[in-house]
């Protein structure tokens, strides 16, 4: 199968990074969201991400003029995944809502189409298991921001065919992404690492170990990682961090993956990293 063009639901963070490597890399793409306001912000930061890469000289003003071109919008599921040989839903985590658009895509695609869902945390088994095409449904995890961050892991279903996963590891080379297969548990790799780690550099603070600062500071300078595990918790948002460690306490019934206590009370006080100004550091203008 020779995959032409490539539909995104949800114009996102995730989502309109998804469309616009997805543009630049060859494919005619098809952007969709609720609202022409939300498409009208997804354009205009794909535009402003590409503009940044034409003043570093990584592209040619024809190059971005020619990826915009490749997209075009709509605000209706039904008629934007149409001629979609692979759509991608990269809508909220949540799961109804997924199911949801799931089962309005099935109903609106040619037999071939491959269902993909960028979720970092829901079971793909379970999403295939609302469609008639279990065979058909596969994870595609990309990392943000899309443009820079290299990998996707492929997560496979349980009833994944081996030939979908052979077309999106093929997709994502081809959008310049370095697959990585995974099986569908909790978590996948990425999360299951990242989130245990965050949550002791959590406990660390938690029980008075060391300060924020200085949590960051052992693993950026004894472990070279390039960012402290606070400042990513932060960067991802720490509502988030604490829904995926829900998912891997509940799926796997384990208490190693019990999240801090700390980590719930700030999420309860609205501290929840960059996006809302303070987390484990300020963010604040001033
Ligand atoms: P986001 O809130 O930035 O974007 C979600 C988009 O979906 C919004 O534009 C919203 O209007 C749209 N949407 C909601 N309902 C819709 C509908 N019925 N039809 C069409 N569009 C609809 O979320 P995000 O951070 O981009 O996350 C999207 C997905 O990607 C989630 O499943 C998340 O778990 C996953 N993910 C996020 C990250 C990350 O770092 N943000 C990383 C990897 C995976």
């Amino acid at each position: 199968m020779t995959v032409k063009h490539i539909s995104v639901i949800g114009g996102g963070t995730m989502g309109n990074g998804i469309a616009h490597v997805a543009a630049q890399s060859g494919f005619s793409v098809t952007l969709i969201d609720i609202s022409e306001e939300a498409l009208s912000r997804a354009i205009a930061t794909i535009t402003k991400n590409l503009g940044r890469m034409v003043a570093k000289g990584k592209i040619s003003d024809e190059d971005q003029a020619n990826t915009l071109a490749r997209i075009t919008t709509s605000t209706s599921i039904e008629q934007g995944v149409k001629q979609a040989d692979v759509v991608i839903e990269a809508v909220n985590e949540n799961f109804e809502l997924k199911k949801k658009i799931f089962q309005t895509v099935e109903a609106s695609v040619s037999e071939h189409t491959i269902l993909a869902s960028n979720t970092s945390s829901i079971s793909i088994t379970k999403l295939a298991g609302v469609t008639k095409r279990p065979e058909k449904v596969i994870g595609m995890h990309f990392f943000n921001p899309v443009p820079i961050m290299k990998l996707v892991e492929i997560v496979n279903g349980l009833d994944t065919s081996k030939e979908v996963y052979d077309v999106i590891e093929q997709l994502s080379k081809d959008m310049g992404k370095i697959p990585v297969p995974v099986n569908d548990f909790p978590g996948f790799v990425s999360n299951r690492v990242l989130m245990p780690m965050i949550n002791e550099a959590i406990f660390c603070v938690h029980e008075g170990v060391a300060t924020p600062e200085n949590v960051d500071e052992v693993m950026k300078l004894g472990m070279a990682h390039p960012m402290g595990p606070l400042r990513l918790a932060d960067f991802i948002g720490l509502d988030v961090c604490l829904d995926i460690l829900n998912v891997l306490y509940d799926g796997f019934k384990d208490p190693k993956y019990r999240p801090c206590p700390l980590l719930v009370k700030m999420v309860d006080a609205g501290k929840l990293g960059d996006k809302s100004g303070q987390g484990f550091y300020n963010y604040s203008k001033n």
